[in-house]
């Protein structure tokens, strides 16, 4: 495995190479991750996993700050995977000067993350689009745990005409349900044993839909999970997959999600459910 920290050197190594997969990543890298890593790794020829801890994606510097960066155990969870090559540039290697660039993702970027953390997905298509830029993979694979981040990634393929193919990888979770995370390791014991109670109350939510209007699914959601000493749901709402828009009702969408953002102390976690078609 090579690890490579300029985009000079990484150009070299893939140039004339077709067939790479790429994962990126921020690092502290856990099972979540390495799932995207074997599927990258079972599809491609050589795959390039990134590790770069984005500072223009954060609205909070705390966040930012505090964010985890253990890049030798990472690099040796990617070697025992069988990644290619690990991408680890410096901030001043990826953003030599400022990014001013502006997106505009239309009604992706208005609803949940994008209200909630403004400025965090102009961020994103800053630094996919370099990445896509400099790696130009086959296949880039994400994760369905940040769906809206997937949703805005698809667009700005579409956008940018850059004809990756865009794969989607299901939530990999603890035991216990709780959706992996780097930010996991911020929780205290009491927050590690509350947290579960955010995949918990999605899932009853589920096997309650039949019975229940999406306003009562909504409400029992951010209820049950309020109830837990240290939860406090930021947002919970059941959107079109496809479109983000909120629905009112089941029948309005073949594709009902429920995504949601909750503070356990401090720490900021997301997650999210598929609801059966009507
Ligand atoms: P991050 O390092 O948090 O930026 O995540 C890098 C990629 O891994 C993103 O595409 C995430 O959606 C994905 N990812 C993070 N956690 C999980 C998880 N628990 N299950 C599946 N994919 C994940």
């Amino acid at each position: 495995m090579k690890i490579i920290g300029t985009v000079s050197e990484l150009k070299k190594e893939l140039s004339g190479l077709t067939n790479i997969g790429f994962v990126p990543t921020m690092g502290a890298l856990h099972n979540g991750h390495l799932a995207l890593v074997k599927k990258a790794i079972s599809e491609n020829k050589l795959t390039v996993v990134s590790i770069f801890v984005n500072p223009t994606q954060f609205n909070d510097p705390k966040d930012l700050e505090k964010y985890p960066r253990p890049l030798e155990a990472d690099c040796r969870l990617l070697e025992d995977a069988g990644t290619d090559i690990v991408f680890a540039p410096s901030v001043s290697e990826m953003y030599p000067e400022p990014d001013n660039r502006v997106f505009d993702f239309g009604n992706l970027s208005n609803v949940m993350e994008g209200q909630f953390r403004p400025g965090h997905f102009n961020g994103v298509g800053q630094i996919v689009s370099r990445l896509f830029d400099i790696v130009r993979p086959k296949r880039a694979y994400f994760g369905e745990k940040d769906f809206q981040q997937l949703a805005i990634v698809r667009e700005l393929n579409r956008q940018l005409g850059f004809d990756i193919e865009i794969i989607g990888c299901p939530i990999v979770r603890e035991a216990d349900g709780l959706a992996m995370s780097s930010r996991n390791a911020r929780l205290n014991t009491e927050l590690r044993k509350a947290a579960p109670a955010i995949y918990k109350a999605l899932s009853e939510s589920k096997a309650a839909q039949k019975t229940s209007s999406v306003n009562e699914t909504i409400n029992s959601v951010i209820e049950k999970i309020n109830k837990e000493e240290g939860l406090e749901v930021e947002y919970f709402e059941i959107v079109d997959g496809n479109t983000l828009q909120t629905i009112k009702e089941w029948e309005e969408t073949n594709y009902p999600v429920g995504c949601i953002a909750v503070f356990a102390g401090e720490t900021r976690l997301i997650d999210n459910i598929t609801y059966d078609k009507y």
